[in-house]
């Protein structure tokens, strides 16, 4: 029985088995959350994502994708990182969001996290409309079979904190 729950805050702060990163294909780093986990975690964390990229993702990782890394000074024993994809009006590009979700949570079963936070992925900068990206997030964490015990999402601001909270109730 996987319970979900909500908090408003920075993931970053939080304490878990896994902390998911809404990161971008390079692995390398950017903006939003994923700036935010590299500057706490410290660079035990880039320095993992840089082995990946010198071996099995030497691309990059794929959108809807998820990879494990260390969680370096994080209150956790790793980080998840998962590429969401960029929103398009023209395009509906919701399968590869829920597979980030997905692939996440087959991550953190393979590692034996019981307790992962994820961040709305895809909400930021790449610009997917808050409540559309929550209904995915949470019918994508219902959906799958897990031994996660705690699905905990993180929301930035109360926008996102509502969005996830209509979903949930
Ligand atoms: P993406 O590129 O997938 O859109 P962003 O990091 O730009 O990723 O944004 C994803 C979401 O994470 C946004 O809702 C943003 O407000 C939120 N966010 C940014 N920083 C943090 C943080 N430190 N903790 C939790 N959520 C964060």
């Amino acid at each position: 029985m996987t319970t979900l729950t909500l908090v408003k805050g920075d993931i970053t702060r939080e304490s878990a088995d896994a902390i998911v990163n809404a990161a971008n294909s390079s692995l390398l780093g950017g903006g939003g959350v994923d700036g935010a986990i590299h500057r706490r975690g410290g660079p035990a964390i880039l320095a993992a994502c840089r082995e990946l990229r010198a071996g099995h993702h030497g691309k990059g990782l794929p959108t809807g994708r998820a990879v494990a890394t260390t969680a370096g000074d994080l209150d956790a024993r790793w980080v998840i990182h998962t590429v969401g994809p960029v929103w398009s009006a023209t395009e509906d590009r919701s399968g590869l969001l829920a597979s980030c979700y997905r692939e996440s949570l087959r991550v953190a079963d393979e590692l034996g996290a019981r307790t992962v936070a994820f961040p709305a992925v895809s909400t930021g900068v790449y610009r997917w409309p808050v409540d559309d990206a929550a209904r995915i997030a949470v019918e994508a964490v219902r959906a799958r079979p897990t031994a996660v015990e705690e699905v905990r999402f993180v929301l930035f601001d109360d926008r996102a904190y509502e969005a996830f909270a209509a979903q949930i109730r």
